[in-house]
């Protein structure tokens, strides 16, 4: 049973009020609010258990290192990865993007060979690329989309050559919320012998992962997009791969044994974690996915879905309305602008409803570029939302256009 206002009371921030307007709150591809659950569960670590995590022999690091393992084993199941020796815990997306696109360049690539990426990445999954390619002299290819922002596959099928070493894209655009064709575009670059890379940014909070299934050799995503704390993330990379990549920092937990002369490296996972993890924020991300899994995935998928259509549709009949990203089962992202209000006006005054949506480049300006605008008004929704507060989202721009 999905009993949306039950649902909601897990999350008492979502009924306070702001200018004196009951919060609706539609800013979700940036960061989700927390459950009860889960700040129950890091108050409880922090109250009772803490100690460092590994390498303690007494009852409390034992205890909290237990948890932080328990938790990789449980992400491991949500994403359906082969082992836990393959999930590393870091702190967001970004480090993850980081972390591959250093240490991948560092042993697989030279001067000359080429990533691919898509037009609608997040800056993440392209400053990363770019700070490499200053180093070391590598190339970025970027694969076009349409008018309704759909990746051209034709296009990216023709990029491969001896030089392409890995394609890196997003599973879901921040911005357009469409939904790439992962599988599809990991078994091209496979079909040339190159291994792939998927942002998992915005789809983990919204539907079923499983990297087995989409044969991804990397895969990266947020704790704090889906529920759980800042600060935490996840790399889920193939054995085959992290075993040949380089510590991307060193530190302690990351080794074997450490001389001046000679140092050699943990097992997997530990080699890419170097100092003390975040393990209550590990144990508070696992707390995030068993409340996920306790509502069931699917269920939050079949929600925001029509959320989605029913905001589209809503936003549609708007006068003057411009939708960004309009290719079928989009996910939980609108992204619009209406006649010539700027972004930042709109938002302004939105906010002053007590909607809280966000307005911008959000992190993805060479797809702003290639839309040929300066940024949008983006509403990205929850499993907490409802048809409700879409009603207050569409009478608000209603009422800034007439203000206009
Ligand atoms: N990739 C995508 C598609 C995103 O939407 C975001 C955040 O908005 C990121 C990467 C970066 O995530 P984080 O800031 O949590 O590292």
């Amino acid at each position: 049973m999905f009993d949306i206002q039950k649902i909601r009371e897990d999350f008492p921030i979502l009924s306070r009020m702001v200018y004196n307007k009951p919060l609706v709150y539609l800013d979700n591809a940036a960061t989700t609010q927390k459950p009860l659950c889960v700040l129950d569960a890091m108050r409880e670590e922090y109250l009772n258990v803490n100690a460092n995590v590994h390498r303690g022999v007494h009852y409390l690091s034992q205890q909290a290192t237990d948890l932080h393992e328990e938790a990789r084993e449980t992400v491991r199941r949500f994403i359906n990865a082969p082992s836990t020796s393959e999930i590393i815990f870091t702190r967001g997306t970004t480090e993850g993007l980081n972390l591959v696109a250093a240490s991948f360049t560092e042993e697989m690539m030279k001067e000359g060979d080429e990533v691919i990426v898509s037009v609608m990445e997040h800056h993440s999954n392209i400053v990363p690329w770019q700070l490499q390619a200053a180093k070391k002299g590598i190339a970025i290819r970027v694969i076009p989309m349409d008018e309704t922002g759909k990746l051209d596959i034709k296009e990216y099928e023709k990029m491969f050559n001896e030089h392409t070493k890995l394609v890196s894209v997003a599973h879901v655009s921040n911005v357009l919320g469409t939904v790439n064709p992962v599988k599809q575009i990991v078994k091209i670059a496979h079909d040339h012998g190159v291994p792939a890379m998927i942002d998992g940014a915005q789809s983990t909070p919204h539907f079923r992962v499983d990297v087995q299934d989409i044969d991804c050799d990397f895969f990266v995503f947020s704790g704090h997009k889906m529920y759980g704390p800042t600060g935490i993330g996840v790399l889920y990379g193939k054995e085959q791969w992290l075993d040949k990549l380089p510590p991307y920092q060193g530190g302690g937990e990351m080794i074997e044994s450490v001389s001046f002369e000679k140092t050699t490296f943990e097992r997997l996972p530990f080699k890419f974690e170097a100092g003390t993890p975040d393990y209550v924020a590990t144990h508070g991300l696992a707390t995030a996915i068993k409340y996920i899994e306790n509502i069931g995935i699917d269920n939050i998928s079949r929600h925001e879905q029509e959320l989605t259509e029913y905001c589209m549709k809503r936003l549609e009949a708007i006068d003057g309305m411009r939708l960004f990203g309009t290719v079928k089962g989009k996910d939980a992202v609108v992204s619009f602008l209406v006649g010539n209000i700027h972004h930042l006006d709109m938002g302004t005054l939105l906010d002053r409803l007590g909607i809280a949506v966000r307005t911008g480049h959000h992190c993805a300006q060479p797809l702003m570029d290639r839309l040929g605008i300066q940024g949008t008004v983006r509403a990205s929704f929850a499993l907490y939302n409802t048809k409700e507060e879409i009603d207050v989202l569409a009478n608000g721009i209603e009422r800034v256009v007439k203000m206009f």
